[in-house]
């Protein structure tokens, strides 16, 4: 099931999904196939794994859902980040008060990394697609339930452990500067495993503006181990960042 939350000033509704395609990404761990993820990752073959394709034709309404609420996003208090390139990501650490509000439990933030991949409007480095249509990267901002767990280890096994945001990606004409926070220090983590630290920045000046418009799925890691105990929720609004700042992350 995929839910579809929409809000404006006068009306809120969501949309459930009934129909989603699953599909997975090749990469990591020596893994050329996903096919071959279920050998050493038995989760990998389940019948919940992300990402998957959005059908917005089978959207459907659900009005118990309500807008995503960044908590603590924006205090980064002049803390320096964590910027580290895990051999087929580039991921930022984030400090466990940040958090995520909006759902059943309170979830606390865990790291945001990058999807790319080779450009244009199909064959895009979006992990979700839209009506089939791939966008040119995905934000995945990772948050653990630390209502019902002490951290994220003891929560990525157990139902509704994890909560992820979607941001799609695409091309635009300006230069994003809240991306810049993270693109422009991409060249001193070139390499696997070195990481280095980063100025702290507004988190949430990553993130669409329209907060209570976004499709929710019960999924799973997109990677191994694939555990499927991820609450996804992919916003309906993009965000554009410009082609230069694309090209710098492929
Ligand atoms: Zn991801």
């Amino acid at each position: 099931m995929i839910f579809l939350l929409c809000s404006n000033l006068s009306s809120l509704y969501v949309i459930i999904i009934i129909i989603i395609t699953t599909y997975l990404t090749a990469f990591t761990l020596g893994l050329t196939h996903s096919s071959q993820w279920s050998e050493h990752f038995p989760d990998c073959a389940g019948s919940s794994q992300s990402p998957v394709d959005v059908v917005t034709s089978l959207t459907k309404y659900d009005p118990s859902l309500t807008p995503m609420t960044p908590l603590g996003y924006s205090q980064h208090n002049h803390q320096p980040f964590t910027l580290l390139n895990s051999g087929h990501t580039v991921m930022v650490s984030l400090p466990g008060w940040m958090g995520l509000g909006g759902l059943p439990w309170l979830f606390s933030a865990v790291q945001l990394h990058l999807h790319w991949g080779s450009g244009g409007p199909s064959h895009g480095g979006s992990e979700h697609t839209i009506d089939g249509l791939s966008s040119e990267a995905e934000l995945h901002i990772v948050h653990y339930n630390s209502e019902l767990f002490p951290n994220v280890s003891a929560a990525m096994r157990q139902k509704n452990g994890l909560a992820v945001l979607g941001i799609l990606i695409e091309a635009g004409d300006e230069t994003n500067p809240g991306f810049n926070n993270i693109i422009r220090y991409l060249s001193r983590v070139r390499h696997a495993e070195q990481e280095d630290l980063i100025p702290g920045f507004d988190i949430s000046s990553l993130l669409p503006k329209d907060l209570g418009r976004y499709y929710r799925y019960n999924g799973s890691l997109t990677t191994p181990p694939c555990y499927q105990e991820v609450i996804w929720t992919v916003f309906y609004e993009k965000v554009k960042i410009s082609k230069a700042q694309v090209r710098q992350i492929s």
